[in-house]
């Protein structure tokens, strides 16, 4: 488990969920990092319980409103909102949302499947091609609680708000997906297949667990 420690003059231990959903102790100057580990064990039920109260608060639903920050390829650009436009625009440093805009939530949603399609489509024609490995065809889809998915038939589904995360961390959707064209598991040889093609896919794998959640509110 990720913690940070904070030492003083303390005599006990306690530990703090921080706004992050992060883990911090705050421990006796002497106490022995096992001791910690041990009681971090013991109290891993509670610790789990609150990440995610937490974690659930951070994926509020977007209120659309001025100022508010949108996540494009890993980074948070803020939304002005905008009189006299429609619908929405992006200039690279801010999303400009028109006034008369109808539902904001579907306009927005709109937009990153349409970013989907004109940046994560070629990846996937890119890996496959690249590692010659098959696939029929692709939906994109805002699904809850999957990044993607592989059926029988080498079908691909892709949550297309993924378009939020870093490039790295759409690759590394893109080639976990491809690569159950092979092994339709997640068995040592699937996961050595997805490290042949992007070695540096675990640090991709944890970002996605770290923020995944930032990528459910719309
Ligand atoms: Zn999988």
């Amino acid at each position: 488990m990720n913690y940070q420690i904070v030492r003083s003059k303390r005599k006990t231990l306690s530990l703090q969920i921080n706004q992050e959903a992060k883990l911090v102790i705050r421990a006796p100057q002497r106490l022995s990092e096992k001791d910690i580990q041990e009681f971090v064990i013991e109290k891993s039920s509670w610790i789990e319980r609150k990440q995610q109260q937490v974690k659930s608060q951070l994926c509020e639903k977007y209120q659309f409103e001025e100022e508010e920050m949108f996540l494009y390829l890993g980074n948070n650009y803020p939304l002005t909102i905008a009189r006299d436009k429609y619908a929405l625009s992006f200039n690279g440093e801010a999303f400009e949302l028109g006034t008369d805009h109808g539902e904001a939530s579907a306009i927005f949603k709109g937009w990153y499947k349409q970013k989907f399609r004109e940046i994560a489509l070629p990846r996937i024609d890119y890996f496959a091609n690249r590692h010659n490995l098959k696939f029929n065809d692709v939906r994109l889809k805002a699904q809850k609680t999957l990044w993607g998915s592989c059926s029988n038939n080498n079908n691909l589904n892709f949550n297309y708000l993924l378009i939020m995360a870093p490039m790295n961390v759409i690759d590394y959707v893109i080639v976990h997906e491809l690569s159950h064209t092979i092994h339709k598991n997640h068995s040592s040889d699937f996961w050595r297949l997805v490290e042949a093609i992007l070695p540096e896919y675990k640090s991709a794998k944890k970002w996605l667990k770290d923020n995944g959640h930032k990528l459910k509110r719309l």
